[in-house]
């Protein structure tokens, strides 16, 4: 696996031609998660998809579209066109660099100019495939594993939170 710790000759060296590119929040997560909940969650998941298909790790990204939690100080957003556009130009540097596809790993679910942005940027280059894990986690039935459904600071994201950073989670 090759990531951001990598040096620019070791990257061209792997051949990889995937990069994993997490994308999270910095946004208010109830009184117990920190307000890097999604943010570390989007990067652990996206260590170890690289680890399993040996593609190039990039930085997670930590601010995203969370104008929903507005309200509650610790919250940093951006609005969706910039977004949209630091997306575009991301994934297009990454064609430049040869890249055949780009994983997004969306540690937040608020991203709603994720899916335009997706269908636009495949929509005119041909080369770079992007694909969204969190669409097929989607369907996915998790009775008989949580007691509550998947939502925001909710029992799954408090469950893998305590998994990987249990000092973070505070014990109300
Ligand atoms: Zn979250």
């Amino acid at each position: 696996m090759t990531d951001y710790y990598s040096t620019a000759d070791e990257i061209a060296e792997s051949g990889c031609e995937t990069a994993i590119l997490p994308a999270g929040s910095t946004e208010q997560h109830g009184p117990h998660l920190p307000v890097c909940a999604d943010t570390l969650l989007a990067a652990a998941i996206g260590e170890r998809l690289a680890e399993k298909i040996s593609a190039v790790l990039l930085p997670a990204i930590p601010y995203s579209t969370c104008r929903e939690h507005m309200g509650k100080k610790g919250s940093v957003w951006m609005n969706a066109d910039t977004f949209y556009r630091m997306m575009w130009d991301i994934c297009e540097s990454l064609e430049y660099q040869g890249y055949k596809r780009v994983i997004l790993v969306q540690g937040h679910g608020g991203i709603f100019v994720m899916t335009p942005f997706i269908r636009d940027f495949n929509a005119k280059h041909g080369k770079i495939k992007i694909i969204r894990p969190e669409d097929n986690m989607r369907p996915y039935d998790w009775s008989g594993i949580l007691e509550s459904p998947p939502l925001h600071s909710c029992e799954m994201e408090t469950s893998l939170m305590l998994y990987l950073s249990e000092k973070s989670v505070r014990k109300l």
